[in-house]
């Protein structure tokens, strides 16, 4: 899709949950035009993994069988073994559970239905409604026309049905090569939309299928699978992307020749796909990315994938917040990355317990602290909670901070620490720097402070004296190592693939960052996938695969505010 030509023309956001799909489904619903039932279906095709666009077509399929006590059915749609995979099943079906759908006991493949669509075609054959061709697919594609001119019949065309039924047989018998001849639809070399110009519905492949194996040569094609298996599993609404709107009138030929095998009618509704910023979506795409190593693989924490959201520590819930506040229409556009960011934001500020974490570390040290005592600081788990407790964080002479929060020569309006400064250590009480060690480089190395002992959170007048820094700290003591890797958006450019644009170029060097950081002891508890709320550094989640216990590993899902416009390189 196009980029628009400005950032205001993004879509805005409205949070009505109602649509014009839900629109149609009540209509239905006062007519009786189903009887009341809604079935819906969600129908990708097992050739790669789902990223976050299917999210969307996920949670309006099963969110509108939900809300209307229908059911949502989860179709593989399998016709194409050349590039389908058992793993993409697998991971398919993980993913949608994961955003908290069930499917029950509707789960369907195409390929199931591989018997009747074979049936359906005789019939169509015999009732002069196919015919086999024997063109060669660029003959076809010539015979065709163009947009502004209309096809020619294939002298093949006006073949018998005898004949057509013979050949067509034969194919299925495995008599023929790959592309020796094809099926057809008969329907209207000069229709105005080139879909009804004679689609081809069969092929022959002789290549093995992952769940029929080599029973079949000859494969039917998605126009003609889809509408029918929609029609056999009594679907009455089917929801796709408005690409498909111009197939409408074929499924809906399809299905009329057919009327009389499957007393199935169901309604195609195209709405707009998701086109999100800062990422990359078709799935040719993400394979590139991942097979030419530009990321670590499909589940790595900064691609669009449902495997990568995840990783990256992105809720179930958060996900369908977005499907809702982004909405359904017919008009195309673009969504915000900042729209999917806050979704996030809200969910984690809400449920993930707050923690220390120091990312980049400074040695703090404090002069006038006697360096065998030791006092615990209490820090609450959510500052809106209050029922959730507290826990100890134990205050000692020696302390580490981010580096961030000092400065030797601070710049204008800079709050925090810097050489005769005071900030509040949080928590715990307020400290003035009064010196700087340097490293042989003239790197600080670390710096010195003293402490006002009257000034210790919560105890009585503490808060009586005001600074306008408040950091984090964790005693070096009791501080402990820990991974931390920095996710930042993938891209530079909003719009990394629009029009004619070479989508590796604008890859972002500083997506991802390791560093060697300390966290609070506590943190060496948290089971992967465990999120938590950084103080002052964003929300992390211990990683699903590599968190353990002696190696803490932890990755940001996403700053606290938006802060890509101050850091991002152009
Ligand atoms: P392909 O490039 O292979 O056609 P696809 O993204 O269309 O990829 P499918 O497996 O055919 O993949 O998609 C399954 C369903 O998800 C379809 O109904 C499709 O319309 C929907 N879908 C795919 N991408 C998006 C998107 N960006 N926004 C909303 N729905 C999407
Ligand atoms: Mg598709």
């Amino acid at each position: 899709m196009k980029e628009p030509s400005n950032n205001a023309t993004v879509e805005s956001i409205s949070a009505a949950p109602s649509n014009f799909i839900r629109t149609i489904i009540d209509n239905d619903n006062c007519s009786g035009k189903w009887n009341g039932r809604v079935e819906t279906r969600f129908p990708p095709e097992p050739n790669g993994y789902l990223h976050i666009g299917h999210a969307k077509s996920i949670c309006l399929n099963f969110g509108i069988a939900k809300d209307y006590g229908g059911v949502c059915h989860l179709r593989f749609d399998d016709t194409n073994p050349e590039k389908e995979a058992q793993e993409y099943v697998d991971a398919i079906c993980d993913n949608v559970s994961w955003l908290g759908f069930d499917w029950g006991k509707h789960l369907y493949y195409s390929s199931d239905y591989f018997d009747q669509l074979y049936e359906f075609a005789e019939y169509l054959i015999t009732e002069d409604k196919a015919y086999v061709e024997e063109l060669s697919s660029e003959e076809i594609r010539e015979y065709r026309g163009t947009l502004t001119n209309p096809g020619k019949n294939s002298p093949y065309r006006n073949r018998s049905s005898a004949e057509s039924l013979d050949l067509f047989r034969r194919m299925k018998a495995g008599e023929f090569p790959d592309g020796k001849y094809v099926l057809r639809a008969k329907i209207d070399m000069t229709s105005p939309n080139i879909n009804m110009r004679d689609p081809v519905i069969y092929r022959i492949r002789h290549i093995h299928h992952q769940r029929t194996g080599d029973q079949w040569c000859i494969y039917p094609m998605y126009d003609y699978t889809h509408c029918i298996s929609d029609a056999l599993e009594k679907i009455t609404h089917s929801l796709c992307t408005l690409e498909f709107e111009d197939h409408r009138p074929l499924y809906d030929w399809v299905l009329d020749q057919l009327t009389d095998k499957l007393h199935c009618h169901p309604q195609q509704i195209e709405f707009a796909r998701l086109n999100l910023t800062y990422t990359v979506m078709s799935k040719r795409k993400l394979i590139e990315l991942v097979s030419n190593e530009l990321v670590d693989g499909w589940d790595d924490p900064r691609l669009s994938t449902l495997a990568g959201v995840r990783r990256r520590g992105y809720t179930p819930r958060s996900i369908q917040s977005f499907a809702e506040r982004i909405g359904v229409s017919k008009a195309d556009s673009w969504i915000d990355m900042t729209v999917l960011e806050d979704c996030l934001r809200e969910d984690l500020n809400e449920t993930a317990p707050r923690r220390i974490a120091i990312l980049e570390p400074l040695k703090l040290i404090i002069d006038n602290y006697p360096s065998d005592k030791e006092e615990d600081c209490f820090a609450p788990n959510h500052p809106q909670y209050p029922d959730w407790g507290k826990r100890v964080i134990p205050f000692s002479k020696v302390l580490y901070i981010e580096q961030s929060d000092f400065m030797e020569v601070p710049s204008k309006g800079y709050f925090r620490l810097s050489p005769g400064a005071e900030v509040r250590l949080r928590y715990a009480f307020i400290v003035k720097c009064v010196d700087v060690e340097k490293n042989a480089q003239g790197k600080v190395a670390a710096i010195h402070c003293i402490y006002d002992p009257q000034t210790k959170s919560g105890t009585p007048g503490a808060e009586s004296r005001k600074v306008k820094g408040n950091i984090h700290w964790l005693s070096e003591k009791y501080a402990q190592k820990a991974e931390i890797r920095l996710y930042d958006r993938l891209f530079t450019d909003p719009y990394p693939d629009s029009g004619d644009k070479d989508y590796k170029k604008s890859l972002n060097p500083d997506s991802k960052k390791i560093v060697a950081s300390y966290v609070e002891q506590a943190l060496l508890d948290a089971k992967p996938e465990e999120r938590f709320q950084f103080e002052r550094n964003g929300y992390f989640i211990a990683d699903r695969y590599d968190m353990t216990a002696t190696k803490p590993v932890f990755n940001r899902a996403v700053t606290l505010r938006d802060s890509w416009g101050k850091t991002a390189k152009p």
